[in-house]
C-alpha cells in the first residue's frame, strides 16, 4: 500500500543513496508508470510541478511607475506652485492630465505584459513520461513524485530525479553548482553523505542533458527540488529593454537637457525684460512639456510588441524583444537543411547492396506500407529479399523512434524521422519491428547525436553479443572490413564500389545512410563500448521533400537583400542537390565540409572569412565550426540570422546577431534563441524578417510625429517671442495638446500595416539612426509649416481686433487640427498620404476621430472652458481652421512629390 509519502519527506530522503528498486518500491513506480488516477491523486498532495513566478507587478503599481519621470516631476511641481501662487482649477487640470497620461501608459504596459506573457505559454517545457504502460508527452507542470520520465540529449530536467537506466549519459549542472562542464551520470547509488554536486545518480531540475538517454523516477517537484529550494523565485531574464528604446531614452533626456538649458537662457531673458517669475515659471514648464517627447520610449514598447504579437501569428515566437528590431537589419541567414528547408519527413526510396544491386521502395509518408522492387520493377524475392530483411532488422534494432498501425488503420509514430523511416522500410519488406527488437535485447548503446553521424546498439543474439550500427556513410565505412554478399561467408569490403555508388546517390539528392553489423567478441560490460569490425549490409537513400513555400521564400529573401546559406550535418553531394533546387548555389566550388575547413581551434582565421564569403553551403559541418562560420560572417561584416536545434548549437545561436531556435529543437537551444520559428519553417524566418522591417518603419513613423510636432510647438514660441507678440498657448494647453490629442493618436501610428515594397528593399544598417536625412528633412519643414501658419494666425486676430482669449481659443483648435492631419503626413515618409489605403491602419482614423472629438467636447463642457480657456466654436470658423491646417498637408505633399524621395531598392547583383 502506498504509505503517502509527505512532500516534505520526499524532499529529505536520500534518493541518491538508495538502490533502484528501493526507489520504485517506495514511490510505487512500475515499469508501466503511474496510472491517470494515481497522478490526480498525488498532484492533490504535491501540487503543480513549478516554482512560484517573480509576483507580476500589480497594475497599480505598473500605475505608479508611470510618475517616475523627471518630466513629470516638473509637471507635479508645476501643479503643486499653481495650488500655492494661482489657483485650483489650474492644478487640479495638471493632475488630471497627469493622471490620464499614467492611466493611457498602465493601460499600454498591461496589455503588452499580458501579450509576452501569452508568449511564455507557448515556451512551455514538456516532458516525456509513462503512464499506464504508455509514453506521452505532458506539461512539465503535471509531473508528480513516482512519474517516470524518459530524457534524452537536449532536454531540460523537468523535476528532480532518480535515475533508473541511462546510457552515455552527461548532464550540465552549471545552473545548480557553477561548474561549467558536463557530468557524467548513472544509475549507481552514491554515498548518502555527498553533496548535491556529487550525486552521480540524480538528475536536478533545471539542469540540462547534453548527451546520452534515461529513464528516471521524479522524486521531487516544485518547490521542493533542490533549485526550489535555493530560489523561492526564479525569473527569466529576458535581456533587459531593446537598444532602440534605449537609444530613444538617451534621446529623449538629451532633448530634455537641451530644452532646459535653452529655456534657462530665455527665461533669463524675459526676467530681464520684466515678466513676472510665476509667468516665467510656466514658460519654463510649457516649452520642456512640448519639446520633451515624453510620450516616445511608451509608444516604441507599444510598437515592438505590436509586431512580437503580429510575428506570433506568423509562427515567429519573439523571446528577447529587441530581436524585432534586429530582425529589420539582417543581411545573412545560415540555415539548417532537415526541417527547415525540408520537411523532414524522411522516406527511404532506394537501397543498394554492397554488391552493387539496386532496390526501389514504394510509399510515401510515415506508414507501413509499400514494397521492396527490383529495378526493373518486379517484386524482390529469393536471396536478394533475405539480404534486405537483415539489412531491415539491423536497422529496426539500431533505432529510437516507434511505428505502429492504430486499430482505425491510421499510423502513429515518434522519434527521429530517420528512424521512423527505418521502421517504415522494415514494414515493407515484411517484418514486424517490435518483434524483432523483442528477439534482440539491448545490451548497450551509443545512441545517435548529431555530430558524432552514427549510432549503435549492442545486442543479445543467442549465446552471443551482436551489434547493429547505422549512421553517415563516411562514418560507418571505417569501421567495416567486410560485406555481406548474401551468400556463407563475406568478401573484403570494396571501399571503391560504395564510394562510387554514395557519390551516385547523394548526386540525386538523396540522404544516405549506411547499415552494417558485426560480432562483439570482447566484453562490454565496462563503461565505454567500442564499435568491433563490421560487415556492410548496404546504403539506402532518403528523400526529404522540400517544403513547398521555401522557394518563394528564398526568392524573397534575395529580393530583400537578404543571403542565405545552408548549414548542415549532411553530406556534401545531398546538401548541394537541394541548395540548387531552392537556388541557393549552383555549382559544386560553392560547397564547402567541414574536414576542408579543417581544425577551426578555438579561433576563425582570415581564410575562413575569405572562403565564407564564396561559399553558398557548408557540409558535414560540426557544431563547432557552425559557431565559427557565424563568427566569420559576423567579422566579415554580415548581420547573421542563424538557426540551430541541438544542444550544441547554443554557442552558434549566442554568437549570431539572431539565434533562431526550431520549434521541435531542444530546450537548449530554445533558452539561448532570441527567436523561435514555431513550425521549423524556413519561410516563417522571411515573415519574421518582413514583420522585423514593419516594426521599425512604424517607429519611424511614430517618432516623426512626435519630433515634428513637438518641434512645431517650440518655434512657434520662439518666433512669437522673437516678434515681441504675447505668449500663444499656455501651459495648460500645451499640455492638452500633447499628452491629451496626441496622446490618443500617436500609438495608433504603431498599428500601421506595412508598405508592400518593404521587402524590395536592402536591409538596414544595424546602426542607422531613426533621424537619417530624410526624417530630418521632414521633421524640420513639416515642422516649420504647423510652426509659420499657427504663427500668422495668431499675428493677424491679434492685429484684427481679436482679443487675446478668442485669438488663443482658435489657436488651440488649430493646433488640434494639425495634428491629426499630419498623423496622416506621417503614415509614410515616402509616399503621398493618399497612397496610404485607410485600411491599413483603422486605427489611426478611431484615433484621430477621438482626439478631434475629445477637444470639441472639451470646448463645452464648463470646466475644460475654464482651465483651457477655450469656448465653442462655430462651424464655418472650424471649417476655416480646418483649411489653414491642411497647409501641412499639401506643403508635404508637393515635398513627396517633389523630392521623389523612394525607399531605397535593393539591386540583385550585390548579393553574393
Ligand atoms: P542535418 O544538418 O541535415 O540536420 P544531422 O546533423 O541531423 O544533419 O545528421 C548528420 C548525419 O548523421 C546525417 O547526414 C546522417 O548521415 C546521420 N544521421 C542522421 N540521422 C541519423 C540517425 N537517426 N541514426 C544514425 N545516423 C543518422
Ligand atoms: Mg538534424
Amino acid at each position: 500500500m502506498y504509505k503517502n509519502l509527505s512532500p516534505d519527506e520526499c524532499r529529505t530522503t536520500a534518493w541518491h543513496a538508495l538502490q533502484v528498486d528501493e526507489v520504485e518500491r517506495l514511490l510505487e513506480s512500475s515499469t508501466d508508470g503511474l496510472t491517470q488516477e494515481e497522478v490526480a491523486r498525488r498532484k492533490e498532495v504535491f501540487g503543480e510541478n513549478a516554482l512560484p513566478k517573480k509576483r507580476p507587478l500589480t497594475v497599480f503599481e505598473v500605475f505608479l511607475r508611470q510618475f517616475k519621470s523627471p518630466l513629470i516631476y516638473v509637471l507635479l511641481a508645476a501643479g503643486i506652485i499653481s495650488i500655492l501662487f494661482v489657483d485650483l482649477t489650474d492644478a487640479i487640470f495638471i493632475f488630471a492630465v497627469l493622471l490620464l497620461n499614467a492611466v493611457i501608459g498602465t493601460f499600454q504596459e498591461v496589455k503588452a505584459e499580458r501579450g509576452a506573457a501569452a508568449l511564455q505559454e507557448i515556451l512551455k517545457i514538456h516532458a516525456r513520461v509513462i503512464r499506464g504502460g504508455r509514453e506521452r508527452v505532458v506539461p512539465a507542470e503535471d509531473l508528480v513524485p513516482g512519474d517516470r520520465v524518459v530524457l534524452e540529449s537536449g532536454d531540460r530536467v523537468p523535476a528532480d530525479t532518480r535515475i533508473i537506466r541511462a546510457r552515455s549519459l552527461t548532464v550540465d549542472e552549471s545552473l545548480l553548482t557553477g561548474e561549467s562542464h558536463a557530468v557524467e551520470k548513472t544509475p549507481d547509488p552514491v554515498d548518502a553523505s555527498l553533496p548535491t554536486s556529487d550525486r552521480r545518480s540524480m538528475l536536478y531540475a533545471g539542469t540540462t542533458v547534453m548527451t546520452g538517454r534515461c529513464t528516471g523516477v521524479v522524486v521531487s517537484t516544485g518547490q521542493n527540488t533542490e533549485i526550489g529550494q535555493i530560489a523561492q523565485s526564479v525569473t527569466e531574464s529576458e535581456g533587459g529593454k531593446p537598444p532602440l528604446i534605449i537609444r530613444m531614452e538617451d534621446f529623449s533626456r538629451k532633448i530634455a537637457i537641451a530644452i532646459l538649458a535653452a529655456t534657462g537662457v530665455l527665461a533669463i531673458i524675459v526676467l530681464g525684460q520684466g515678466m513676472p517669475i510665476l509667468d516665467v515659471f510656466f514658460l519654463v514648464v510649457a516649452l520642456a512639456v512640448s519639446a520633451i517627447p515624453e510620450g516616445l520610449p511608451v509608444a516604441l514598447t507599444v510598437a515592438l510588441s505590436i509586431a512580437a504579437s503580429r510575428m506570433a501569428t506568423r509562427n515567429v515566437i519573439v523571446r528577447v524583444l529587441a530581436a524585432v528590431e534586429s530582425l529589420g537589419s539582417c543581411t545573412l541567414i545560415a540555415s539548417d537543411k532537415t526541417g527547415t528547408l525540408t520537411v523532414n519527413q524522411q522516406t527511404a526510396r532506394v537501397i543498394a547492396l554492397p554488391t552493387g544491386e539496386r532496390f526501389s521502395v514504394t510509399g510515401a509518408g510515415y506508414a507501413g506500407e509499400g514494397e521492396v522492387l527490383e529495378e526493373d520493377g518486379d517484386p524482390v524475392a529469393g536471396p536478394g529479399r533475405s539480404r534486405l530483411e537483415q539489412l531491415a532488422r539491423a536497422a529496426a534494432i539500431c533505432n529510437e523512434a516507434a511505428l505502429e498501425r492504430t486499430d482505425d488503420g491510421n499510423w502513429t509514430h515518434h522519434g527521429d524521422a530517420i528512424d521512423v523511416a527505418f521502421l517504415a522500410l522494415a514494414y515493407k519488406l515484411g517484418l514486424d519491428p517490435a518483434t524483432v527488437r523483442e528477439g534482440a535485447p539491448a545490451v548497450a548503446e551509443i545512441p545517435f547525436e548529431s555530430e558524432r553521424r552514427y549510432a549503435a546498439v549492442w545486442y543479445r543474439d543467442g549465446e552471443g553479443i551482436r551489434v547493429a550500427v547505422k549512421g553517415a556513410v563516411e562514418t560507418v565505412l571505417p569501421f567495416c572490413q567486410s560485406m555481406a554478399t548474401g551468400g556463407e561467408r563475406s568478401l573484403p569490403l570494396d571501399p571503391d564500389g560504395v564510394q562510387e555508388e554514395l557519390e551516385f546517390l547523394t548526386s540525386q539528392g538523396y540522404r544516405v545512410l549506411a547499415v552494417a553489423h558485426g560480432r562483439e567478441e570482447r566484453d562490454i560490460s565496462g563503461e565505454n563500448p567500442q564499435v568491433p569490425p563490421l560487415e556492410l549490409l548496404g546504403l539506402v537513400g532518403f528523400i526529404d521533400p522540400i517544403r513547398p513555400d521555401v522557394p518563394d521564400a528564398v526568392r524573397r529573401c534575395r529580393e530583400a537583400g537578404v543571403d542565405v546559406v545552408m548549414v548542415t550535418g549532411d553530406h556534401p553531394a545531398t546538401a548541394l542537390a537541394i541548395a540548387r533546387e531552392l537556388e541557393i548555389a549552383d555549382s559544386p566550388d560553392q560547397v564547402i565540409t567541414g574536414a576542408e575547413m579543417g581544425d577551426t581551434g578555438d579561433s576563425i582565421t582570415p581564410g575562413l572569412i575569405e572562403r565564407a564569403k564564396r561559399a553558398r553551403v557548408f557540409a558535414r559541418v560540426t557544431p563547432l565550426q557552425k559557431l565559427r562560420i557565424v563568427e566569420a560572417y559576423r567579422e566579415s561584416g554580415a548581420f547573421v540570422a542563424v538557426t540551430g536545434d541541438g544542444v550544441n548549437d547554443a554557442p552558434a545561436l549566442r554568437s549570431a546577431n539572431i539565434g533562431i531556435a526550431m520549434g521541435s529543437g531542444t530546450d537548449v537551444a530554445k533558452d539561448t534563441a532570441s527567436l523561435i520559428i514555431a513550425d521549423d519553417n524556413f519561410a516563417s524566418i522571411v515573415a519574421g524578417i518582413e514583420e522585423g522591417r514593419y516594426a521599425y518603419d512604424n517607429v519611424r513613423k511614430v517618432v516623426y510625429l512626435l519630433i515634428s510636432t513637438g518641434f512645431a510647438e517650440v518655434l512657434l514660441f520662439m518666433l512669437a517671442l522673437a516678434l515681441g507678440l504675447p505668449l500663444p498657448l499656455f501651459a495648460v494647453q500645451l499640455l492638452w495638446l500633447n499628452l491629451v490629442t496626441n496622446g490618443i493618436q500617436d500609438v495608433a501610428l504603431a498599428f500601421e500595416g506595412g508598405e508592400p515594397d518593404v521587402m524590395k528593399r536592402p536591409p538596414r544598417k544595424p546602426d542607422e539612426g531613426i533621424f537619417n536625412r530624410l526624417m530630418i528633412e521632414e521633421t524640420l519643414l513639416s515642422g516649420t509649416v504647423i510652426a509659420v501658419v499657427a504663427l500668422g494666425a495668431w499675428h493677424w486676430m491679434l492685429g484684427n481686433g481679436w482679443d487675446e482669449f478668442a485669438a488663443r481659443n482658435m489657436l488651440v483648435l488649430l493646433m488640434v487640427l494639425f495634428e491629426n492631419i499630419h498623423a496622416f503626413n506621417c503614415r509614410s515618409e515616402y509616399f503621398s498620404a493618399f497612397r496610404v489605403p485607410i485600411s491599413r491602419n483603422y486605427f489611426l482614423i478611431a484615433g484621430v476621430i477621438a482626439a478631434q472629438g475629445i477637444h470639441i467636447l472639451a470646448l463645452h463642457i464648463p470646466f475644460f472652458q475654464n482651465v483651457l480657456q477655450v469656448q465653442p466654436i462655430s462651424l464655418g470658423e472650424w471649417v476655416f481652421l480646418l483649411a489653414l491646417a491642411s497647409t501641412v498637408m499639401i506643403v508635404m505633399e508637393i515635398f513627396k512629390a517633389v523630392r521623389k524621395h523612394r525607399p531605397p531598392r535593393h539591386k540583385p547583383e550585390e548579393n553574393h
